[in-house]
């Protein structure tokens, strides 16, 4: 009997993520640190509070943006951080739609994903989402598991840095079980290192779970795209073709021989 598992990138079954809010001056610090591991982030910036202002501070200019962030994915965290679930429809439809514009004419590219500002959300709001745009959204908390998320616009981490990180690390670098896919994802805000005194904090948690050849480093909406060109694959009956109807190559394992489906119908 054929056993057939999809798989991440080059038949992968580990993927780790970061997500970093608001902007901050010290997503500069925390970039460093993140290009010189090779780690993959998004970054959810609000675009009507670039620069210092009346109502922020140590916030990044527009005009680094698109060079600071590149490599890594910039998504939405609305114009300027209501908390959206006491927002009116029209002004929650600005905060996001225009936070969008301006981003992507910032960045280059569209902006598909966002997290909750004050990780305010309801049920209104996940059913608007993707009429605007928007495919996955970040909540707050942690659930302190490797689990892949059931509904992508109630994406939550497994922890913020400062909740256990360096031990769930070590648990996930440590994982061998290959019929399971396995999520790491860290969220938080960069200021909070300064804050707190801690940057050996994520420092660590890089160089533990960095380098290794098992682990798919990649952003969150990487993270989305790939998941739904992969579970979109069809096999006829007896699972000798598949057809990939997307426009990216994906992997899967036939009893335990990893092979990549290039876009269209293949024999497998
Ligand atoms: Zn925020």
């Amino acid at each position: 009997m054929k056993k057939i598992y999809i798989c991440f990138p080059e038949g992968k079954h580990k993927v780790f993520t970061l997500s970093y809010d608001d902007g901050c001056l010290a997503d500069r610090r925390l970039l460093e640190i993140f290009n010189k591991y090779s780690v993959k982030a998004t970054f959810h910036l609000n675009s009507g509070l670039f620069g210092a202002n009346e109502n922020v501070r140590d916030r990044i200019e527009e005009g680094e943006v698109k060079k600071l962030y590149a490599g890594h994915e910039v998504s939405a965290h609305t114009v300027n951080h209501p908390t959206i679930a006491r927002t009116p429809k029209e002004e929650l439809v600005y905060q996001i739609m225009e936070d969008r514009r301006k981003l992507e004419r910032i960045v280059g590219y569209p902006v598909r994903g966002m997290s909750y500002p004050n990780g305010s959300y309801n049920n209104r709001i996940v059913e608007l989402l993707p009429h605007l745009g928007i495919e996955y959204a970040r909540v707050v908390g942690g659930h302190q598991t490797f689990k892949m998320p059931e509904n992508y616009l109630k994406w939550q981490a497994t922890c913020h840095h400062n909740e256990n990180s360096i031990e769930r690390a070590k648990e996930f670098v440590d994982l061998h079980k290959t019929q399971v896919l396995y999520m790491f994802y860290v969220w938080g805000h960069s200021y909070e290192f300064d804050n707190d005194d801690n940057w050996e904090l994520i420092e660590e948690l890089c160089s533990i779970v960095s380098g290794r050849d098992d682990i798919w480093y990649a952003t969150n909406i990487e993270i989305f795209d790939y998941m739904n060109a992969v579970e979109k694959l069809k096999f006829n009956v007896d699972r000798t073709q598949v057809i990939n109807p997307s426009h990216m190559s994906v992997w899967i394992e036939i009893d335990g021989v990893k092979k990549e489906i290039n876009p269209g119908l293949q024999s497998i």
